[in-house]
């Protein structure tokens, strides 16, 4: 399995080096720009037209700078231009894109960076310049990883490289799997071994709180504030309010993950779109779980499980939550609880939910003591600070 994570680094510049840095995105931009312009006139989505049509007369324009920065601004060009296209392929009203809205270089060549440990070396068109810059405690575990690709971004004056490690990871066996139930207030899993069945609900209802106490926030922000003032406060508390949902996010996902080491098991998870057409509240609801980030939850999980060498696999949503896991009849669900109409089991449906999705890949009988399991999950609550 491969594993590719970005990791940013804030460049430490002496002025000097600020100058370099700051002419070449300046050139860089326009390198871009002239090759998008040249994009948008003539249609071009192919590298090679795009090369015949630009290289030689940019290579002379700027020909003190490195060449492969014409590679690289010939690729981001393309990308530009081909998701306008697509995007325009939907909608009539976009405007053409713009070079100027382009503040990072792509370096993803090994002729234009040399990655040290606290040392950039780049290729500029003033010769090779060393950046310092510091290596946060997050980083330290790309140590052993290969560095893949990397981005020169410029941010509020401010310069960082966002660097692209891989790793490959050797698979591991599974002796179970992990069926993960993902709900507005909980986590809810299931671990299924063929010797053992283990009920585990992760509280993550502060992330539910969070969401709600912004949601109010920006409400009265709406309707309180205009213009510019509107829009500073809006981003300022949607960014605040992600970056601590997040934190909790991340929290209950790590925990899983280690769950997925030390159970050898297969994180099992619903699709996405299955998720969302279950979900059929009323209004007020459907905005609240609209915006649940089901999708960043599932990518935590199966990142994190990956490390650990172990892949996830995804399963249809359909009857997870109204089958009976003893006796497999099909009753709906009242509120948190799960009653079957034929067997009389009753246990927590979200509980139900994560064992019928682990169920679903692998055909096992429940085992004796599964039921008395699902009565005594163990709870574990995550909270944002601490
Ligand atoms: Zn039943």
């Amino acid at each position: 399995m491969l594993l590719s994570e970005t990791c940013r680094f804030k460049l430490e510049p002496n002025e000097e080096q600020r100058l370099i840095l700051e002419e070449l995105v300046r050139s860089y931009q326009e390198i871009v720009k002239e090759c998008l312009d040249i994009a948008l006139k003539l249609g071009i989505t192919s590298r090679k037209r795009m090369h015949e049509n630009i290289y030689r007369r940019l290579r002379t324009k700027y020909s003190n700078h490195p060449s492969h920065y014409i590679y690289t601004a010939i690729t981001q060009a393309l990308g530009i231009f081909k998701s306008y296209r697509r995007l325009l392929r939907k909608r009539n009203d976009i405007k053409p894109p713009e070079a100027k809205n382009v503040k990072s270089i792509l370096l993803d060549d090994t002729h234009l960076f040399w990655f040290y440990w606290g040392k950039l070396r780049l290729a500029t068109h003033k010769g090779h310049i060393e950046v310092p810059f510091e290596v946060h405690e997050y980083a330290e575990k790309f140590k052993d990883w290969e560095v893949k690709g990397s981005r020169l971004v410029r941010l509020g004056g401010e310069y960082y490289l966002h660097v692209t490690f891989r790793k490959t990871v050797k698979e591991n066996t599974p002796e179970g799997l992990l069926g993960i139930d993902v709900n507005e207030r909980s986590i809810d899993l299931a671990i299924v071994k063929p010797d053992k069945v283990k009920f585990i609900k992760i509280d993550i209802s502060e992330a539910k709180y969070i969401r709600d106490r912004y949601f109010k926030k920006r409400r009265s922000i709406q309707s309180k504030t205009s213009g510019k003032t509107k829009e500073r406060l809006l981003s300022k508390y949607s960014k605040r309010e992600k970056r601590r949902v997040d934190v909790i996010l991340h929290k209950a996902s790590n925990m899983i993950a280690k769950i997925v080491d030390e159970e050898k098991v297969i994180p099992v998870m619903e699709r996405l779109k299955d998720i969302r057409k279950r979900i059929k509240y009323g209004r007020r609801m459907n905005r609240r779980l609209h915006n649940m980030p089901f999708r960043k939850i599932q990518t935590y999980i199966s990142y994190k499980s990956m490390e650990y060498g172990f892949e996830r696999e995804f399963v249809k949503a359909k009857n997870t939550s109204k089958k009976c896991p003893i006796c497999g009849g099909l009753s709906k669900p009242n509120g948190h609880v799960f009653k079957c109409k034929k067997c009389d089991f009753k246990a927590d449906r979200h509980l139900v939910a994560a064992w019928n999705i682990a169920n679903k890949l692998q055909m096992c009988r429940p085992l004796p003591l599964a039921a008395k399991a699902l009565y005594e999950p163990l709870i574990i609550e995550v909270r944002g600070k601490g």
